[in-house]
């Protein structure tokens, strides 16, 4: 497996080109390739002699990441699968504006990009915790995604969202330097406030996020206002209880000026009794955060649905009633973008590369 350039920030390929006994001005030439011209090869890099184009390419990929499929069309959420250099699959959904989810930036262009292959939280409605967990990405192939989906769509990417594949703060320091590549102004450039990270709750990094200088947005995946409820379906609530999580949300909001959101999917009979809203609405008014209603999406093997409009109205409107600005995503056809891992574990599982868990439904 050969290192890709895009997973390399400047210093470092400052350092190999010195290594090299390359002129440092080579390391600026290859970042303006790679993230500002994105070019498709290392061939296509003209301003470096040929020779130096030979020896790059002995000892570097350029991307990590190979497109293997794409489902849905160019009006509609559009979803990426890439081939990984070991073998495995990833996904990445592009979605186009959406006022009901983002609001204040709705004529933008969203990716929804992976952290991990596989995921170790085994949250019980979740296709990507499925087959449990198999590697972390690397920056390259967590930034690479951005790259890729570009030069797939054409279009320029506006919003990043860490909601695909995997529990992105599980695997914080590939995390941190793919937002450096992402954000860094000698590489993509794209404003910290236009990334999101979600979490299912992982509270040390979440405290640790707090810290960073920049100010990336954080949606915290609750699914549940009760510990009762939220353990049921969230394995993870019973290392970092409801109490635990606010506490650190808590100092997360006396470091950062951005609202949090909240998470909640709805699944009927498991988390959707009107009590959960109003308990939920009185947790996002003291915390001043926004809520995401996610009418659940099916995913093949659980039996698990989602309730029916009527009530996802019910619930919202209990939230919006308390004053908090909750949204809810009714369309349909969602199950494309909501539903990550499904097109990953299928492929993996007719490649013989994972093998299921018996049924959590
Ligand atoms: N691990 C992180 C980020 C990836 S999951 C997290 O849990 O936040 C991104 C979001 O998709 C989470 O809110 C997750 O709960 C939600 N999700 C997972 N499976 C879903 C499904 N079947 N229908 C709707 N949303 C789902
Ligand atoms: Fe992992 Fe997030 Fe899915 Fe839970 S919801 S299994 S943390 S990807």
């Amino acid at each position: 497996m050969l290192p890709s350039l895009s997973g390399l920030n400047s210093e470092q390929l400052e350092q190999w080109f010195e290594q090299a006994g390359e002129p440092s001005f080579r390391a600026r030439q290859v970042l303006d390739w790679v993230w500002k011209k994105k070019v498709n090869s290392i061939e296509a890099m003209s301003n470096l002699p040929a020779a130096l184009r030979v020896k790059l390419a002995e000892q570097f990929c350029l991307s990590p990441l190979q497109h293997s499929q794409t489902q849905g069309s160019e009006d509609t959420t559009r979803k990426f699968l890439f081939r990984l250099q070991d073998g495995r699959y990833v996904e990445s959904v592009l979605i186009p504006a959406n006022p009901a989810l983002y609001g204040e930036r709705a004529d933008r262009l969203t990716l929804c990009i992976s952290s991990q292959v596989g995921c170790a939280y085994g949250c019980k409605f979740c296709a990507s915790g499925l087959a449990g967990f198999n590697r972390n990405l690397d920056a390259g192939e967590i930034a690479g995604q951005v790259l890729a989906a570009e030069q797939l769509s054409g279009e320029r990417v506006d919003n990043l969202v860490f909601m695909g594949m995997g529990e992105p703060m599980a695997n914080f320091d590939h995390l941190m330097a793919a937002i450096e590549l992402i954000t860094g102004a000698k590489t993509l450039h794209l404003g910290a406030r236009h990334l999101t990270i979600s979490t299912s709750g992982l509270v040390p990094q979440i405290r640790k996020l707090a810290e960073h200088p920049q100010q990336i947005r954080l949606a915290i995946s609750l699914h549940g206002a009760t510990d009762e409820v939220r353990e049921q379906i969230m394995p993870i609530n019973r290392k970092w209880p409801l109490a635990a999580l606010f506490d650190a949300l808590d100092y997360w909001n006396s470091h950062k000026k951005q609202k949090l959101t909240l998470e909640y999917i709805l699944i009927e009979g498991v988390n959707d009794a009107l009590e959960q809203a109003s308990i939920l609405a009185m947790h996002a008014s003291r915390l001043r955060a926004k809520v995401n209603l996610i009418p659940y999406n099916t995913v093949e093997g659980l039996d698990w649905k989602r309730p029916n409009e009527d009530h996802c109205h019910k619930f919202r409107n209990i939230l919006r009633e308390a004053g908090v600005s909750a949204t809810l995503r009714l369309e349909k056809g969602h199950d494309i973008d909501a539903a990550c891992g499904q097109l990953r574990l299928k492929q993996e599982s007719e490649e013989g590369k994972v093998v299921f868990k018996p049924s959590r439904s």
